[in-house]
């Protein structure tokens, strides 16, 4: 049988067009003419004052950080359940990541978990819009303000996501995507930084290019001045080769993001009633950019049978994505419940805008079949024959 990868990025011939292009312009480093083409269709898009284009999602958070003066000793208060960057990025500034639960219907960060680890070492908080379902930025918002705490939005998996009718990426004072080949929109590995302030993005973007701002607009310039670097900054450019494939990317966000939703309802009608799962549930207010998708399996399955078994015909699977307070770098005694719990019953499947409606038929079958056999539960026992 043919195998059913769990991700597949959405990258054709317009995309090797626009490279072409590049190709041909000469100029394939980074903050060239693509580079900035892409910060403006960025900023209109989110209608924010600025957005620095930069090479990764990591990149950006640590940006984020530095812009937002983060000391050393600081506390950060980070969502716990998703890709443990944002903990990583608090760490880079010799600061102290806070690990905050989640809550169990989104598994985004929970505000009520925020408001309770707040001290007075507390400088911000970055809240994750988990594979790609928005947190609550209206609660999170008021609880920042109160104490005067940044609010950074981890949007690495929500492009195309929304909240209360406004676009993740765009819910934060400075919001950071992603472009890694695993999400929604990809140049392979990219990112991004969206700023409300203009001052944070033009900190961001001297600082993304070792401090002395772009090579290529030095090259245009009458005459000869001779830049000064007065800032340790960092190569975190993203090049225009990079670029060029992500204009079109976000050209075709729509028409992805409506394959992603696609499957996405198909798996939640065809395993709805299947007991030892259960399925996401996306609150009113919001839509999801279905980055990953995840089940959440009965307690009493064998996820790791589960999994070999799926991979054994072929389907892609994995465990969805981490607590952040249990890994041993973190070196933290916290607890986070709900993230503890998800991380041990979450299974990522098949997600990407290539699956056809007999895949999905095909990995629910699969999915419906290895639960039911590797389930201690009585539960099993009318479904497994
Ligand atoms: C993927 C991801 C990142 C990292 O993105 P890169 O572009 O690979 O650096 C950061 N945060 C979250 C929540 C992610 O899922």
């Amino acid at each position: 049988m043919e195998p059913i990868p769990l991700v597949y990025a959405s990258l054709g011939d317009k995309e090797l067009a626009a490279v072409a292009e590049v190709f041909a312009s000469g100029w394939p480093a980074g903050q060239g003419p693509k580079g900035k083409a892409l910060e403006a269709q960025l900023a209109e898009k989110y209608e924010v004052a600025d957005a620095v284009a930069v090479s990764n999602c990591g990149a950006a958070l640590h940006l984020a950080m530095l812009a937002l003066d983060v000391k050393p000793g600081d506390e950060v208060i980070v969502a716990d359940y998703g890709f443990p960057a944002p903990a990583q990025a608090v760490r880079y500034m010799d600061a102290t990541p806070v690990f905050a639960d989640v809550r169990p219907d989104t598994y985004t960060i929970d505000p009520q978990a925020v408001a309770d680890l707040v001290t007075p070492r507390t400088v911000g908080v970055i809240a994750v819009d988990t594979v790609g379902m928005p947190a609550d930025y209206t609660e999170l918002q008021a609880i920042a303000d109160r104490h005067g705490l940044f609010l950074v939005e981890d949007a690495a998996c929500a492009v195309g996501a929304t909240y209360q009718g406004r676009q993740a990426g765009a819910l934060a004072e400075v919001g950071c995507l992603s472009f890694h080949g695993r999400k929604g929109a990809s140049s392979g590995e990219g990112g991004a930084l969206l700023a409300r302030d203009p001052k944070i993005g033009k900190d961001v973007r001297l600082r993304s290019s070792f401090g002395i701002g772009s090579i290529f607009d030095m090259g245009n310039v009458v005459g000869l001045p001779i830049p000064t670097f007065t800032e340790i900054g960092y190569n975190f450019k993203l090049s225009d080769i990079a670029a060029a494939i992500l204009q079109v990317q976000l050209g075709r966000i729509d028409e992805l993001l409506q394959r992603r939703n696609v499957i996405a309802a198909q798996y939640g009608e065809l395993l709805a009633d299947e007991e030892l799962l259960s399925l996401p549930q996306v609150p009113e207010d919001r839509t999801h950019a279905w980055q990953t998708y995840m089940v959440t399996l009965d307690a009493s399955v064998d996820r790791a049978a589960v999994a070999a078994e799926l991979r054994g015909q072929g389907i892609g699977c994995g465990h969805g994505t981490f607590a952040a307070h249990v890994q041993p770098v973190f070196q933290t005694e916290q607890t986070c419940p709900v993230s503890a719990d998800l991380f041990a019953r979450q299974m990522a499947i098949p997600m990407h805008a290539e699956l056809t409606p007999d895949q999905v038929e095909r990995v629910v079958a699969a999915l419906r079949s290895a639960v039911r056999t590797h389930s201690s539960s009585t539960r099993a026992l009318g479904g497994a024959a």
